[in-house]
């Protein structure tokens, strides 16, 4: 290490957390021609929190310090890229909206596309809607570089932030060739795991997970190791072109229970993701009406791990059964006559609602035939 940065880590133990709202990374380091250049694009968060009682317990303040603070905190981060920063926003992530995702999306794909010089780009967002911008950007962000969603559970200036470690092990993830190619990633707590299964599953370090199979790697003392990839579409594959789009279809989320009698909309939305391991007959028949008014409908397993329902458009069918004499009787006279069925329901594969949801909204900006947008749900 860097003498400079060691009398920075001592004096900021010396005197406390104060010390790291005036860091600043020495710019020999940031100019150090031996390490790749990554991207460190801030949007808020309790990575960038700071309390009013700096190094207790108590409350804090997401979305303080600014990206030049934050990266000024690690200077091991100089060890293994030169850093850029960008001020994207500075909230809180209940405050992103797909607005927000949009713009973001653009941003890095637009960087990464410009600069070829760019290894990579983090983005240190809050933990709370986290998984949804991971994900929005792992469908949109239509390149192969490492794109890394990090955040922290525990302010920057309380007792030990989990911040810059999970800051060093995102930028060290960002900076490797190994990580080209795996589509966008969350860093937390040395695990990698792909923006497509990443979930918080609760708000203490260690929360993040990737479930059945969302866990690509780990970050070691020697930097990151990659055991698998992603084979879902994303990156340079991705169909969605957002560039020409200003905002996103309104879908909402809605939630099957027993005795539900499903959601009432005043104005219809483009589309509904519903949480369901199975419907009433009140919540299939508010379903079946919204199809048949256009909305397009998706159901997702509440947890999101279910694999085998969904119907491949494009698979053979069976062939028809033969009629037998039941079959006669079901369709005798006295029966109301049949309206035309309504347009498929879709099945969203291995998702949580939340991003079942952000697929649909993504789906929607290239079009509304339900059979096209099965298929994108096979394919992401
Ligand atoms: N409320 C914070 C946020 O999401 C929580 C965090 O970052 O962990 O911005």
């Amino acid at each position: 290490m860097a003498v400079a940065p060691m009398l920075r880590r001592l004096v900021a133990l010396l005197l406390g957390s104060a010390v790291l709202l005036d860091a600043q990374v020495p710019e020999e380091n940031r100019a150090n021609p031996r390490v790749p250049k990554v991207l460190v694009i801030a949007t808020g968060g309790t990575i960038a929190g700071v309390q009013d009682a700096p190094g207790s317990l108590g409350g804090y303040r997401a979305g303080t310090l600014t990206a030049e603070q934050i990266i000024a905190s690690v200077p091991e981060l100089t060890r293994f890229a030169q850093i850029e920063t960008e001020q994207f926003s500075n909230v809180p992530s209940t405050s992103i909206t797909p607005a927000q995702w949009l713009a973001l999306s653009k941003r890095v794909e637009q960087v990464l596309t410009d600069r070829k010089d760019l290894a990579g780009v983090v983005v240190t967002h809050g933990t709370d809607r986290l998984e949804e911008t991971a994900f929005f950007l792992y469908l949109t962000v239509r390149s192969d570089k490492p794109v890394i969603v990090v955040g922290a559970q525990r302010p920057a200036t309380g007792i030990s932030p989990d911040g810059p470690i999970n800051l060093l092990a995102a930028v060290r993830v960002a900076a490797a060739p190994q990580a080209v190619g795996k589509g966008v990633m969350v860093v937390m707590d040395d695990r990698i795991i792909s923006a497509r299964e990443v979930r918080k599953l609760y708000q203490r370090t260690g929360g993040f997970s990737g479930g059945e199979m969302g866990m690509l790697g780990v970050v070691g003392g020697n930097g990151p190791d990659f055991l698998y990839t992603p084979t879902r579409r994303h990156g340079k594959t991705s169909e969605f072109d957002l560039r020409q789009v200003d905002s996103l279809p309104r879908v909402e989320l809605a939630y099957s229970y027993p005795g539900g009698t499903g959601p009432r909309y005043d104005t219809p939305p483009a589309g509904v993701a519903v949480a369901s391991n199975g419907m009433t007959r009140a919540e299939s028949d508010v379903y079946t009406a919204l199809r048949r008014a256009g909305v397009v409908v998706v159901t997702v397993f509440a947890y999101g791990d279910n694999m085998s329902a969904a119907r491949d458009p494009d698979a053979p069918r069976p062939e028809p059964r033969p009629a037998t004499t039941g079959d006669a009787m079901r369709t005798d006279s006295t029966r109301a006559p049949q309206q035309p069925p309504a347009p498929p329901m879709i099945t969203a594969q291995h998702l949580t609602p939340a991003k079942a949801r952000i697929l649909l909204m993504v789906a929607l900006t290239k079009t509304r035939d339900p059979l096209e947008i099965q298929r994108y749900f096979l394919r992401y």
